[in-house]
Parts: structure tokens; C-alpha cells; sequence
């Protein structure tokens, strides 16, 4: 199937923008199906790359600039590539780190795919038809490249809603034995990928939840939008003297009072089950250390501006409850948010509750997740630490 581009839109896929958005596209010869693989040409007959085709405003995701077929190889090749990276960067032998993200959509050149590691499971997140309807190749290759992964699980059917696809989450490879217990930094969290949110845990907060920990001795914590309790297990690892761990969810908060009994026995503190917002309102107490990691107020660019009015909302209320000398940790895990609207805001934040506010560390997301230079919106995760004087 071929796709040919309007005149002079073959500038970004030249410069391997790996998307085509759908107002780009003059021609479709045939007829063309979601998932379908289809060849891109320009307006002057060039060929320009091969992708996966779905409908709606990203049109085409492409998957390769060369002339090259789409198939179980490609997977390999490209799985392996990943794993080389990763390699690179300490985790694929680590001795205290058991999870990790294998494969991160355009950072890996793997437009749609997002493939998580835990231990030798393997779970597998299709965002995009193609991927989902290429399941099998995927997961023989993960099994090829990988050699320690027994079991390949796919949890695609929250992130293909709407789609035509009868969707459902189950095994592709291997006996699926959940849940399963993994490491990160020497830490034991235990971790559910057909109960829990996303692939069933927040990989991307690894090295940010170690800095932490070496800011918490002695303090008293509050871990908003703690999900399966990763910050407050490294901020008890690093002697805090009190943690209060919030999420309106009840499975996340039994996750992260699971997580914590795993590491530190049967006495340690336990979270509270609550709205974020509604307990910094209510909360008569100050911390000297508070962790804001909400979910993405913002999913695409129209709602940026109000995403941006909460997370000034939030960042204000928190700053009011930092005693002096307090550090706080606050998080943007929105794609369409950028770091330096993420810093106005938390500026602003600063101006509204009257604190004298001084900027520690910028935060982001770790190299398992890399940004493809050629698509910044792969930087998605933004964060910063902050000293209230
Ligand atoms: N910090 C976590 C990841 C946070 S994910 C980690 O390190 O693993 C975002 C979490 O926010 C989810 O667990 C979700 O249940 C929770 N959440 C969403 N809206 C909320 C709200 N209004 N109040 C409290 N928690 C909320």
C-alpha cells in the first residue's frame, strides 16, 4: 500500500520526524486498513520510509526511512538495538535493578510500542494498531534478543480503546506467574501488570526516587499520588522519621502498603486513601519533604492551559505546607506540558504562596527511556526539586 505526501510535505520525514499527521497525506493507493504497513512517497514519487498506518490525526507512524520490510527481522534488529542501549547504560546485569523499560516508542524508533522488563517478564503496551496487529513477531523476538524473558504479556486493551480490535490483556509467550517481585536500587516492590495502572509500575521515577533518598534523613514525608509506594520506600530506606503516602486509589494504596511491609516488616507506616487536593487542604501539619508526582493533567495540547492553572494549584498548596528549609519534589508527566512552561508554573506557584523558593535539581525521566532527538515529544517526563528558605 502506498501513501503519497502533498507537495513539500516531506520536509519532516526528512528529517525523521517519525510521524505524518493525516492533513499531510494527498493520496492512499488502495484500500487501507488500520495497522496496515504502507510505504510513504513523496509528491515527486521518492520514496521516503515504511510505518504503520491508523486512523485519525497521526496518520502514519513511521518505523523505518529505509527500504526495508516490517517483519519478525526488523523486530529483532531493532529489540536488539534497545537492548544494546540499555546494556550501555548498566541495566541489562545490573545486581540491584531487576526492572526496567526495554523498549520506549520513538526513542527506540519503535513508534507505538512500549515494552517494560520485569525480571523475565516482559510486558508489552501496543499504542498504535500496527503494533498490536504485529503482537506475535514482537513477542518471538523479545523472547529471541532477550534470552531471560520466559513469559511476554500484553496489557494493551487500555491503550487501544476505541479502536476496532477486540483487545483483550493476556499471555502472548510463557506462563504468566503475578505478581511478580522485582529490585530497583536494592528495593523490593512487588508488582501486578494485570491489576495495576500502566505496565503495573512507574519505571520512569528510578533515579529521581534515589536522589530522594538522600534528602530524607530525619524528615517528615508526604508522598502525594503515591501509587505502589515508590518514593516512600526509598525515603524510609534513607531514614526518614515519618511518611504519609496518598492516592485516591484503593488498589494503589494496598500496593503500597504491601511494598513497604516487603521492605521494612509488618510496622511500617501505612497510606492513607484520599484526594490529593483535598488533603493538603486539610492538612493542618508542615513536611519537610513532599513529593508531587500527579497523573498527566494534561493529555493533548488543548487542555494544556488548564492542566497548567491545576499544577500551579497544586505546587502553590504544597509550598504552603514545606516547613522552612523543606525540599519538595514536583512532577510533570505530561507529553503536551513543556519543561519550561513546567518551570513558569512552579515559578508562579512560588509567587502565590509567598515562598522564597531555590531551584536544587531538574528532573527527568532515566536513560531507559530515551529521548529520539528527532522527536522531542519523547520528553515527556519533567521535574524539580526545590529548597524553601
Ligand atoms: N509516584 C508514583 C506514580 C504516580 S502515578 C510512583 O512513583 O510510582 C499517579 C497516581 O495518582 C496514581 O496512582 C493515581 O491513582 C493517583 N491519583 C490520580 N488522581 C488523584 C487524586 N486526585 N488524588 C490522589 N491520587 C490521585
Amino acid at each position: 500500500m502506498k501513501v503519497y505526501l502533498k507537495r513539500g510535505r516531506e520536509s519532516s520525514v526528512k528529517r525523521f520526524h517519525q510521524w505524518i499527521f493525516s492533513g499531510a497525506i494527498k493520496q492512499v493507493d488502495g484500500n487501507v486498513c488500520d495497522g496496515d504497513i504502507v510505504e510513504i512517497y513523496s509528491a515527486e514519487r521518492e520514496f521516503l520510509g515504511r510505518g504503520h498506518w491508523q486512523s485519525g490525526s497521526i496518520a502514519v507512524r513511521i518505523l523505518t526511512f529505509d527500504d526495508e520490510q516490517i517483519d519478525r527481522q526488523f523486530f529483532i534488529n531493532r529489540i536488539s538495538d534497545a537492548h544494546r542501549l540499555r546494556a550501555k547504560a548498566g541495566l541489562t546485569n545490573s545486581l540491584d535493578t531487576s526492572a526496567y523499560r526495554l523498549v520506549h516508542g520513538e526513542g527506540d524508533s519503535l513508534s507505538g510500542l512500549v515494552v517494560d522488563l520485569y525480571g523475565d517478564t516482559a510486558v508489552m503496551q501496543a499504542h498504535s494498531p500496527g503494533m498490536w496487529r504485529q503482537r506475535e513477531a514482537i513477542a518471538e523476538a523479545l523472547q529471541e534478543v532477550c534470552k531471560p524473558v520466559k513469559c511476554v504479556y500484553n496489557k494493551s486493551s487500555g491503550t487501544l480503546q476505541g479502536t476496532d480490535f477486540a483487545v483483550r490483556d493476556g499471555v502472548l509467550a510463557g506462563d504468566a506467574n503475578f505478581p511478580l517481585l522485582v529490585c530497583e536500587n536494592g528495593n523490593l516492590f512487588e508488582i501486578n501488570p494485570e491489576q495495576g495502572q500502566k505496565t503495573g509500575f512507574f519505571i520512569d521515577q528510578r533515579e529521581n526516587r534515589r536522589l530522594l533518598q538522600g534528602y530524607a534523613r530525619g524528615a517528615s514525608v508526604l508522598n502525594l499520588f503515591c501509587y505502589t509506594g515508590g518514593f516512600s520506600v526509598y525515603a524510609l530506606r534513607g531514614e526518614a522519621r515519618q511518611i504519609v503516602s496518598v492516592d485516591s486509589s484503593a488498589k494503589a494504596i494496598e500496593a503500597a502498603n504491601r511494598n513497604m511491609k516487603l521492605n521494612f516488616g509488618a510496622s511500617a507506616p501505612t497510606g492513607a486513601l484520599a484526594d490529593a487536593f483535598t488533603f493538603l487542604k486539610n492538612t493542618d501539619e508542615k513536611y519537610n519533604l513532599i513529593i508531587l508526582d500527579p497523573p498527566a493533567f494534561a493529555k493533548h495540547h488543548s487542555a494544556v492551559g488548564n492542566a497548567l492553572q491545576a499544577y500551579k494549584r497544586l505546587n502553590a498548596k504544597a509550598m504552603e505546607k514545606l516547613s522552612s528549609g523543606g525540599v519538595l519534589f514536583t512532577f510533570s508527566c505530561s507529553q503536551a506540558v513543556s519543561e519550561q512552561q513546567f518551570v513558569e508554573t512552579v515559578f508562579s506557584a512560588a509567587a502565590i504562596s509567598g515562598s522564597e523558593i531555590k531551584i536544587l535539581h531538574h528532573l527527568h525521566q532515566p536513560a531507559d527511556h530515551p529521548i529520539n532527538i528527532y522527536h522531542p515529544e519523547g520528553n515527556y517526563l519533567k521535574g524539580l526539586a526545590v529548597y524553601k528558605t
